[in-house]
């Protein structure tokens, strides 16, 4: 059996990536740069002031400047050009953001001074020589890399590539996603449960919830019966229109579950079957060769699929995005447990539970079926076969978003 490295080292190795596009700047949050972003501009652009207050040349600034008295020569406001040098015996009323005038040693915060009618102001408290100037090219200079290829989009991101002037950037695709929960005993929520033996399908809107937090966009969510030939009908139309098709439920080894095979009539070559986890032991994956899809087929048990969806599904959806490194996994954190956790199985064992400060502790039912814990959970930790983690010993912890 895979175990979970080996299986997502197959996943990313088959996932192919989705061609870029130009799109409008806001378009891009949350997607991935195709393309290394040179600055063109320096950041600040000019030397400017960061507070209200004057421009002054060296007599105006330092401890000996206090208490002198310096004439009001011109004003600058943000968006104004700055034309005038200042000189000693003057200042130039200055404005945050505005460029300061050829001969500034230091900007006095209007607060520190005291304004005559006459034009002409008195230092209360200097400045030091170069205080509340921004310098040209302090936070970014021209010629300096911003951004690098892969880098996902994020408003701060955003905000550094719109100093630049850009209006468009070039950025990874949105995968098309299609979710297939199969099981006769599912029905949508909104609808009454038809028998005792009923259940409403749980896992439909989680994948949904997923695939929108990892950036995919779901074109198409369906059920589907427990009947091979059925299944296959739906797996070939979503196949048509999906870059990615995510089956829920009978990818196990009971006589019901017909995924695999009706993956294998609808096209896709199985890469494996099988993961050494738990909880997820019976993942699914197969390669459309022809279209470069994949399809997971994910086991029904809802904590099963949340945990191979994000250990295996948000990878491929991040690869396909164009994104990199740290983009393509959960974030971690290393913390200590609050309790001794125990795994004495043979597969490498996820626990469900909270992160709180500096420590991890499992929460509630750890089964697969147990969906309840899950919602109270903001993390994951994995515990090798035949493993004991004490109290107070090092793990790291996936942080769910
Ligand atoms: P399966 O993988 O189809 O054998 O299903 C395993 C368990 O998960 C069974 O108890 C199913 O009823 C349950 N299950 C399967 N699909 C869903 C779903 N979409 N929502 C909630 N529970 C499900
Ligand atoms: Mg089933």
């Amino acid at each position: 059996m895979l175990t979970t490295a080996d299986a997502l080292e197959r996943i990313l190795a088959k996932t192919p990536q989705l061609p870029t596009s130009e799109v409008a700047l806001d378009a891009g949050l949350g997607r991935f740069l195709a393309q290394p972003m040179q600055a063109h501009l320096s950041l600040p652009r000019f030397d400017q002031s960061s507070m209200d207050g004057y421009a002054v040349a060296e007599d105006g600034c330092g401890k000996r400047a206090e208490g002198s008295c310096l004439r009001v020569i011109s004003e600058i406001a943000a968006g104004t050009e700055a034309k005038v040098p200042v000189s000693a015996g003057q200042a130039v009323r200055v404005f945050t953001g505005a460029p300061v005038p050829q001969g500034t040693a230091a900007v006095l915060m209007q607060e520190d001074v005291t304004a005559h009618p006459d034009s002409t102001i008195t230092v209360n408290i200097a400045a030091e020589p170069g205080e509340f100037i921004r310098r040209a090219g302090a936070d970014v200079s021209a010629g300096q890399r911003l951004a690098e290829s892969g880098q996902r989009i994020t408003p701060a991101l955003l905000a550094i590539l719109a100093t630049q002037g850009w209006a468009k950037i070039v950025v990874g695709g949105v995968p098309q996603v299609g979710i297939l929960s199969t099981g006769d005993e599912l029905v949508s929520p909104g609808h009454p449960l038809p028998s005792a033996a009923s259940i409403y399908n749980s896992n439909g809107p989680m994948l949904q919830a997923l695939v929108k937090s990892a950036g995919g966009d779901c074109v198409r969510v369906e059920h589907g019966r427990d009947d091979l030939a059925a299944l296959t009908d739906s797996l070939r139309s979503l196949s048509d229109q999906c870059d990615i098709i995510i089956v829920s439920g009978g990818v196990s080894v009971g006589d019901h579950d017909h995924v695999r095979p009706a993956m294998e009539q609808a096209g896709f070559e199985m890469d494996f079957w099988k993961v050494r986890m738990k909880p997820g032991k019976p993942l699914a994956f197969g390669v459309d060769p022809v279209h470069g899809r994949v399809a997971f087929g994910l086991p029904g048990n809802p904590v099963s699929a949340f945990v191979t969806f994000w250990l295996f599904v948000f990878p491929a959806l991040r690869k396909m995005m164009g994104a990199s490194g740290a983009d393509l996994s959960l974030p971690a954190v290393n913390v200590r447990a609050a309790t001794t956790i125990d795994n004495k199985g043979d597969r490498a064992h996820w626990f469900r539970g909270r992160v709180s400060g500096a420590h991890f502790e499992p929460l509630g039912l750890q089964e697969s079926h147990a969906l309840f814990s899950l919602s109270k959970a903001n993390a994951l930790v994995c515990v090798e076969p035949e493993t004991t983690v004490s109290e107070g010993a090092a793990v790291d912890a996936w942080l769910l978003p």
